[in-house]
């Protein structure tokens, strides 16, 4: 479904990413774990066209998008829920769901989505109303991959859901997460720093270093190696 290719991106003289590679399939679950710094945000902005890949391929099933305007993007179904969340904080839960839908014009298939969106995070229902900002972080990170889920991609890529989040509200948006994946069929890339949780909902897993892919393995093959554990899992 998605391929990278060799991506070099650039800060500046800053190089983020060194010659990047990993392929993404229809149906799964990825995760890219790494440090601090170690370049996550910016494969993510690299896919979605923030960023420009000074050199290197980004493929979306079968089409070259390396130079593909973001807006584009999102419509040919990637859409992101970026760091920190960034919801609108003036404007009301439903609001922010109907930026999510802007590019949209089928009114009855987003009815029917935010439906969806609604059984799937209940307390959104609830607080419709409200403004976004007065939301707890974990309703807004819910309310920020509802956004994400209302431009009706193919493919959620999430940066940090986890995020000065408590525990037990990790364990519920990880939770929801792998529904999305299930029934809505939507292939997730996921960018976490909190490994542990990432690897054990993904199916495969990037580990990245100083902006290049180090390791590759199935989760639970990554989960049981001994310089993950020791450098990403705490063990
Ligand atoms: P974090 O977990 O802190 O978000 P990350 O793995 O997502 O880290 P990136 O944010 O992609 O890492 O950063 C990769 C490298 O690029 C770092 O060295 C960072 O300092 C640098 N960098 C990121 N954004 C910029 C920017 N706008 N200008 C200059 N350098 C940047």
């Amino acid at each position: 479904m998605l391929k990278l290719e060799n991506i070099n991106t650039f800060y500046g003289n800053i190089q983020a990413l060194k010659d990047l590679s990993l392929e993404v399939q229809e149906g799964e679950i990825i995760t890219l774990i790494g440090a601090n710094g170690a370049g996550k945000t910016t494969t993510l902005m690299s896919i979605c066209g923030i960023e420009q890949p000074r050199s290197g391929r980004v493929i979306f099933e079968g089409q070259d998008i390396t130079e593909t305007a973001p807006d584009k993007i999102v419509s040919m179904g990637i859409s992101q829920v970026p760091e920190g969340r960034r919801i609108f904080p003036k404007l009301t839960v439903a609001e922010n769901l109907d930026m999510g839908a802007f590019l949209r014009n089928d009114k009855e298939e987003i009815a029917r989505d935010l439906e969806y969106i609604f059984e799937l995070f209940p307390r959104l229902a609830e607080r419709r109303h409200q403004q976004g900002g007065t939301l707890s972080g974990g309703e807004q990170q819910m309310l920020a991959i509802s956004r994400a889920l209302m431009g009706k991609p193919r493919l959620l890529l999430l940066d940090e859901p986890s995020l000065g989040l408590a525990p037990l509200i990790v364990k519920q948006i990880f939770e929801i997460i792998v529904k999305i994946n299930k029934e809505n069929n939507t292939t997730v890339f996921l960018v976490e720093q909190n490994a542990n949780m990432a690897l054990k909902i993904a199916h495969r897993g990037y580990v990245l270093q100083n902006g290049a892919v180090t390791m590759t393995d199935d989760a639970d093959k990554l989960m049981a190696n001994e310089e993950v554990k020791a450098a990403y899992l705490g063990l």
